[in-house]
């Protein structure tokens, strides 16, 4: 104890700073550039809100929490709503705060220190950020120039790494492709572990993994509230899976980690399904229709089951169509500095309006770089 009582911390230096885990130095933080401007389509949110009733029905039933008291731990009347959706049991389905904590309570508990996670890159990069984060070994199987997956690839990772947890992504993030479903029935049949099918985009897909769940088949599939529920606000995500998983959560997932107001908002959202289909058709509809546009102006675009859309820019360096993009007042992801990447940007699926502003800014940018080459 020093004379203000406070135990004494080892100076490194002049300054104090404590060096964090060895194998987190190299790690950096996940960033999705933010820009101010008007169309903001780089983080595949839903561009609209959820239905004015929606938020008539939180504010009421808000109204009655008690917020002296702990939330239902067991999240009963939520988990209750998702299984009556999916026709499942309510212990089939784990809740937590966004997909991402659901995906991050499979890893704390399935993964870890000596354990391995296989990925099919590219694919969601959270999935490699949260299994090194546990301290597992990762294991990146490769997708074709195409970023389809091919069984052997499948096959190949599976029988040299035996991956205690395996993810695949469908339809993919960032490249919007649906996985087929001979690829997940191939890895269920060889996969020594957990297999995740992360389903943050499923509804705009014309399959779902869902219909495998089965109590002797280590199958997971996850979902959210963040995109075709208009809910990132309130990051809400679950997963449906064997009961015997779900009961393993509880052994990492904080107690009361689910809040009160999060619940309330969750289940009443399930009521408004029919709106939200339209709103997924609206998009499907817009996501065709600009997929369309972008073809007609020359770019590689990769066929997309998402609400969002990857593209190649083609001549221009992709980091610049991204930057005369922005000065249009208009920002996408720039995906074209990843790995297996470059030159790809990924726009999300608009309104129709902000969906016009993009192509407009698109083929204007576009014109002027391609004049711009030509000219001597
Ligand atoms: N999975 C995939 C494939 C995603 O793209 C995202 C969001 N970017 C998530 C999971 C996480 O979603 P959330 O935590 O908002 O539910």
């Amino acid at each position: 104890m020093n004379a203000q009582g406070s135990e004494r911390v080892p100076s490194l230096g002049s300054e104090r700073v404590i060096p964090v885990r060895d194998d987190l130095r190299a790690l950096e933080g996940y960033h999705s550039a933010q820009v101010d401007v008007d169309v903001r389509l780089n983080t595949n949110e839903s561009p609209l809100p959820p239905p004015e009733a929606f938020r008539d029905a939180v504010a009421a039933e808000m109204s009655r929490v008690e917020w002296h008291r702990y939330p239902d731990r067991a999240a009963s009347g939520l988990r209750d709503a998702i299984a009556d959706l999916h026709g499942v049991d309510t212990d089939q389905v784990f809740v937590a705060n966004g997909s991402n904590e659901v995906l991050q309570s499979v890893l704390l508990a399935y993964a870890g220190p000596g354990r391995t996670v296989a990925t099919f890159e590219p694919t969601y990069q959270m999935h490699a950020q949260i299994a090194r984060v546990t301290g597992a070994t990762l294991v990146e199987g490769e997708r074709a120039e195409d970023f389809t997956l091919d069984t052997a690839e499948i096959r190949r990772v599976m029988a040299d790494s035996g991956p205690h947890v395996t993810f695949l992504t469908s339809p993919n993030n960032p490249t919007g492709l649906v996985e087929p479903r001979a690829n997940v029935e191939v890895l269920l049949a060889e996969a020594p572990g957990i297999v995740v099918v992360d389903e943050a985009y499923a509804q705009f897909a014309d399959w779902t993994a869902l219909d495998l769940v089965a109590e002797d088949r280590p199958l997971v599939v996850t979902r959210t509230f963040s995109k075709t529920w208009s809910m990132a606000g309130a990051r809400l995500g679950y997963m449906i899976g064997p009961t015997w998983l779900v009961a393993e959560l509880e052994k990492v997932v904080l107690p009361y980690h689910l809040d009160s107001v999060k619940q309330i908002a969750g289940r009443l959202a399930l009521r408004y399904s029919d709106e939200m289909n339209a709103r997924v058709k609206q998009l499907v509809a817009e996501r065709e229709r600009i997929s369309e546009a972008m073809t007609a102006l020359d770019l590689d675009v990769f066929p997309s089951g998402a609400n969002f859309v990857l593209f190649r820019s083609g001549g221009p360096a992709g980091r610049d169509v991204w930057q005369g993009l922005v000065d249009e007042g208009v920002l996408v992801r720039d995906c074209s500095s990843w790995p297996r990447l470059d030159n790809c940007l990924r726009v999300t699926v608009g309104t129709r309006d902000e969906n016009d502003r993009f192509l407009t800014a698109l083929a204007g940018v576009l014109d002027r770089m391609r004049a711009t080459k030509e000219t001597p």
